[in-house]
């Protein structure tokens, strides 16, 4: 993408470790920034660790896996992590205050070349750009979790993102070994918004006793070869998860389809919130 092959990643979180271990395993040199104490030597941990398993399992060559660490380095502060960085990646919770300001800082103190992404999984990348003077050179790069594994990687392309900045967001994917599509700048991208239909829907016809949830799930299974059912993947990404995005759609888009049905309210507020709670529309205690 960029004009050079250095990558700053902002936020150590659930994502953003992931990230920065994908991008450093392509030969990125990656500088990572987490205010939170603690966080950013945590997720080189974590990276070392997942880094090891590929090792123990044959995946990754065991000086691949020290090669990669070595690229790695916790940064000090945001400039410090974006001063000499071809392309940021910010990855911290998904509030729009928060990344707002972050892209106005790494908008001062980033190269003027270097492309400024956000993996926000809903907010509008086009208001994101706006906090900086360098609209076209912003774009979505929205990966999945857990983001070693998880091929596809949606480049959202906001309303002044330039044409050269997509074509380098998709470099960037061919690099780090991700499939690309792109997407424009739309509430729930392409991703979320299919996905959480069929899972709403999925309830609906729970709700109606079309047939057992288990039976619904085999349906996409067996009938549409889909490795996991719409229930089955609603209790892995959480309930309240998917209630939220779905208030979020419902209110953006406004159509039916996203309306959030009653049971998933009520299952949201008995704490029934699916893999993390040991019980959703399946039951996963002691798995
Ligand atoms: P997380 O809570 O695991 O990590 C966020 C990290 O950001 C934390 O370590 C926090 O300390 C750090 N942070 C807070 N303020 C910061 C600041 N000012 N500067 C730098 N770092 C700061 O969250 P996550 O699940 O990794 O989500 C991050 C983003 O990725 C969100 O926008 C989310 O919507 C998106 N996303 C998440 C998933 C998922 O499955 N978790 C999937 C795709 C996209």
């Amino acid at each position: 993408m960029t004009t050079n092959s250095r990558v700053a990643v902002i936020g150590a979180g659930t994502m953003g470790h992931g990230i920065a271990q994908v991008c450093a395993m392509a030969g990125y040199q990656v500088a990572l920034f987490d205010p939170m104490p603690g966080a950013t030597e945590r997720a080189l941990g974590k990276i070392a660790e997942n880094l090891q398993k590929g090792v123990e399992r044959g995946k990754v060559a065991a000086e691949d896996a020290a090669a990669t660490r070595e690229r790695l380095r916790a940064a000090a502060d945001l400039r410090d992590a974006v001063a000499d960085a071809g392309l940021m990646i910010e990855a911290v919770p998904e509030t729009m205050e928060l990344k707002e300001s972050i892209f106005r800082e790494a908008h001062q103190s980033a190269p003027a070349e270097a492309i400024l992404a956000s993996n926000t999984s809903s907010l509008s990348v086009s208001r994101i750009a706006a906090a900086t003077g360098r609209a076209e050179r912003v774009v979505g790069l929205h990966f999945f979790n857990p983001v070693h594994i998880m091929k596809l990687l949606e480049v959202v392309r906001g309303r002044d993102t330039s044409r050269e900045t997509v074509d380098a967001a998709l470099a960037f994917a061919a690099r780090i070994g991700k499939e690309p599509i792109v997407v424009t700048d739309t509430p729930g991208f392409a991703s979320s918004r299919l996905g959480v239909v069929l899972g709403l829907e999925a309830m609906r016809m729970v709700e109606e006793g079309v047939a057992s949830p288990q039976d619904i799930d085999r349906a996409m299974e067996l009938g549409y070869n889909h490795p996991m059912g719409p229930l089955k993947l609603t209790d892995v990404v959480g309930l309240d998860v998917r209630l939220g995005i779905a208030e979020y759609l419902h209110g953006e888009l406004g159509g039916e389809q996203y309306r959030a049905p009653e049971i998933l309210r009520r299952m949201v507020a008995e704490g029934r919130l699916g893999k993390k709670s040991g019980r959703g529309f399946y039951d996963w205690e002691g798995k």
